[in-house]
């Protein structure tokens, strides 16, 4: 490891501990705190995950000045902007803090969330790239998970990091979020060493679903982990289902909802369609039938086939012919 940055982890975790300390210890870090309490988090969590609060008022140039810390090292760690006349200034004010550790635990970014609703900014903003931070390589949390991945045989893949922290406060550990964007090849990469079972366990509205099938698209052709789907009802954020029915119901749907792709897709395809309509119907199976055909077991194949013929009496053996043919061009 560079000296470069070993330093610049340090001026990281002392920025950690000083927005942590606002947070939880002043008066300017009150509404933060009262925030993130409404939304659940005791101050067990908040301290494990050393959350923070940026105040609205600059605090971090003053205090590395102070120490005597070179702008060189500040302007590489992503936490100040520069304006043009050379001067520098917080980059995160107004958020809550969310420290970005990397597989080892070393704290290596933020994310910051405004505490209120604004449309000049942006909800969630992120520490730009750095000598430490590539958010193609950081999954959050997976330094806290990893083990509990292993020992659960699956790793859980939440869209937000509100999200993995109302799992892990239920119990659910083992679950981790990318920094916003779909998984690259490199976090599929480190969860491959870890594990061989991956979980989406995205928002329950339409945007989530939409961006299950992408994953489940997307991940498919480049990954030898088994994919299935954790799905949350009523349209709800993973965190907004533990606010509304608690950790033991939230725990207890990880371990009954699981949903294998092909669930995931029977369920999916009905989006938009009516299935009353006839023309919807062949639609919908020819759909279904593309997802069919790749299929490695024919024990699986069997089990949707029979759904589906039972579903839209039809006969298994038109079905089955039909499927050869998607098998001749899809596979
Ligand atoms: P909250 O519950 O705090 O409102 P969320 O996690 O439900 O937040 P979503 O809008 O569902 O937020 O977005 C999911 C994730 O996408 C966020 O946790 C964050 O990582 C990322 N994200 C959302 N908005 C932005 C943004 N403007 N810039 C960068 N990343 C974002
Ligand atoms: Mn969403
Ligand atoms: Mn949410
Ligand atoms: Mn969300």
């Amino acid at each position: 490891e560079s000296s470069n940055s070993r330093k610049l982890k340090k001026v990281h975790a002392d920025a950690a501990q000083l927005y942590h300390h606002i947070l939880i210890n002043t008066q300017i870090g009150e509404e933060a705190l009262s925030y993130l309490h409404e939304r659940g988090l005791n101050d067990d969590i908040i301290n494990e995950f050393n959350l923070g609060y940026a105040p609205e008022k600059a605090i971090l140039t003053a205090f590395f000045k102070e120490r005597k810390v070179a702008g060189e090292l500040l302007r590489k760690s992503g936490l100040f902007v520069e304006y043009s006349d050379g001067t520098m200034n917080d980059r995160f004010r107004n958020r809550v803090l969310f420290p970005i550790r990397d597989a080892q635990g070393s704290t290596i970014a933020f994310s910051g969330r405004l505490l209120h609703k604004d449309d000049k900014q942006p909800k969630y903003l992120n520490s730009p790239e750095t000598e430490l931070f590539n958010k193609r390589k950081v999954l959050f949390n997976f330094d806290k998970a990893k083990s509990e991945i292993r020992q659960k045989k699956f790793a859980i893949l939440f869209e937000g990091f509100m999200d993995v922290l109302a799992a892990y406060r239920s119990g659910v550990k083992n679950g981790i979020a990318s920094m916003g964007t779909s998984l690259t090849n490199e976090q599929i990469y480190l969860l491959e060493r870890t594990t061989n079972e991956l979980f989406l366990c995205y928002d329950g509205d339409e945007a989530g679903q939409n961006a299950i099938a992408r994953a489940l698209e997307l991940l498919e052709p480049v990954t030898k982990l088994k994919l299935g789907v954790i799905r949350i009802p009523e349209k709800l954020d993973p965190d907004e289902y533990v606010q509304k029915y608690g950790e033991t119901a939230f725990e207890q749907l990880i371990s009954d909802a699981h949903e294998t792709k092909i669930a995931f897709y029977m369920r999916h395809y009905q989006q938009n369609r009516n299935l009353a309509n006839e023309s919807d119907q062949l639609a919908y199976i020819a759909d279904v039938m593309q997802k069919l055909a790749v299929i490695e077991s024919p024990v699986e194949q069997d089990l949707y086939l029979n759904q589906l013929a039972s579903r839209f009496s039809l006969e298994k053996d038109s079905l089955k012919l039909q499927l050869r043919e998607y098998i001749g061009k899809f596979k």
